[in-house]
């Protein structure tokens, strides 16, 4: 893997197509899209071509092929970045890809499918084996869970789902949600009890409204906080926070303004996926004084768990069939510019 440019250990673009779908495949649609998992690498070829015009190839820090498996991505990728969260850094894990790509199939996955298990079951199982095989060490896993729907927080375990969250800002512990609930759990079981209830919500509002929940960013957070005596008698306490983001569709919402829909709803859904793009760009490029983490809630809410210490992976998710050519080269972009 030495051969490969990597960007940096803190921030990793990975990118996964799924395979393609039994609608697809009834409706004939040719394969455009090819990985080439040796070199990391995706080609993307344009159906209606111009002569002469050459596939796009783009190059990441791993790709998974319709073949990989759920714990390819996670043993791969995923784990050092939990480790170092148990270490007590901040770390945050995006899907972002079009709509119908495999975004919630990454983070989540088929729960009672032990090879279908997401990154979200997956890393749940990863830290509470590392807390019962430690000594000396006590632990507390606090979890939340919310959304972002149209720049408004919501908080997916509240019992009023109608109050807006509001964002605050701590001289000392910087950026939080006011009145944000947080249950501490105990083990896989009860997290994944707090995940359950949590995607109970969403999926009510998605009933309630098409589209919702490929509008919504939603965001699982997991805080870790670990003490520890040290040698010289004092506690010691380290904390880290993870964060597993499932990013609103990246389709231009142009295309599917839906009946009854303000205009001006439809310019605040993407507005953080954009600022999101903006600020991991400004990280990349380094050269950037200034980083524009507070032009969306997405990006500030993020602030301390992007860039610094903190480690960052982007999975960009797309499918292999011709119809969704300019989504995929437009995902291919967007992924491209977080290296
Ligand atoms: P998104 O969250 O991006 O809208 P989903 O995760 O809901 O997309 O995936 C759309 C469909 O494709 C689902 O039926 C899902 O099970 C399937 N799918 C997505 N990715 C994969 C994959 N890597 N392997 C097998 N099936 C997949
Ligand atoms: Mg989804």
């Amino acid at each position: 893997m030495a051969s490969r440019p990597k960007t940096s250990e803190a921030l990793k673009v990975v990118a996964r197509c799924r395979p393609m779908s039994r609608k697809e495949e009834a409706a004939g649609y040719e394969r455009i899209l090819e990985m080439d998992v040796k070199l990391g690498q995706v080609t993307l070829r344009n159906p209606k071509a111009a002569p002469g015009e050459l596939a796009k190839t783009f190059t990441f820090d791993a790709v998974y092929d319709a073949s990989s498996k759920q714990a390819d991505l996670y043993d791969e990728t995923v784990r050092p970045l939990i480790d170092s969260v148990l270490q007590g850094f901040n770390g945050t894990i995006f899907a972002y890809g079009q709509t119908g790509t495999g975004k919630t199939y990454t983070m989540q996955g088929a729960w009672t499918d032990s090879e279908k298990r997401g990154i979200v079951p997956n890393s749940f199982e990863h830290v509470f084996t590392h807390i019962s095989r430690s000594q000396n060490q006590q632990y507390l896993v606090r979890a939340s869970y919310l959304e972002i729907y149209q720049e408004e927080i919501r908080d997916l375990l509240a019992k009023d789902q109608n109050k807006k969250l509001e964002l605050k800002e701590n001289p000392e512990t910087g950026v939080y949600i006011k009145d944000l609930s947080s249950f501490v759990t105990k083990n896989v079981k009860e997290i994944e009890h707090v995940m359950n209830l949590g995607n109970q919500t969403r999926s009510v509002a998605s009933t309630n409204m098409n589209e919702y929940s490929s509008r919504s960013h939603a965001i699982f957070v997991i805080t870790v906080e670990c003490s520890e005596t040290g040698l010289d008698g004092e506690d010691h306490i380290r904390v880290g926070k993870l964060n597993l983001v499932d990013l609103a569709g990246s389709e231009r919402q142009s295309k599917m303004g839906g009946p009854g829909e303000r205009p001006k709803e439809a310019s605040k859904i993407n507005l953080s996926l954009s600022a999101l793009g903006n600020v991991i760009s400004a990280l990349v490029d380094g050269k950037s004084t200034h980083i524009p983490y507070r032009d969306s809630k997405l990006t500030r809410l993020l602030q301390d768990s992007l860039g610094g210490n903190a480690k960052t992976i982007m999975v960009a998710t797309l499918g292999p069939a011709s119809h969704s050519y300019e989504e995929s080269l437009s995902t291919l972009r967007f992924a491209n510019r977080a290296k």
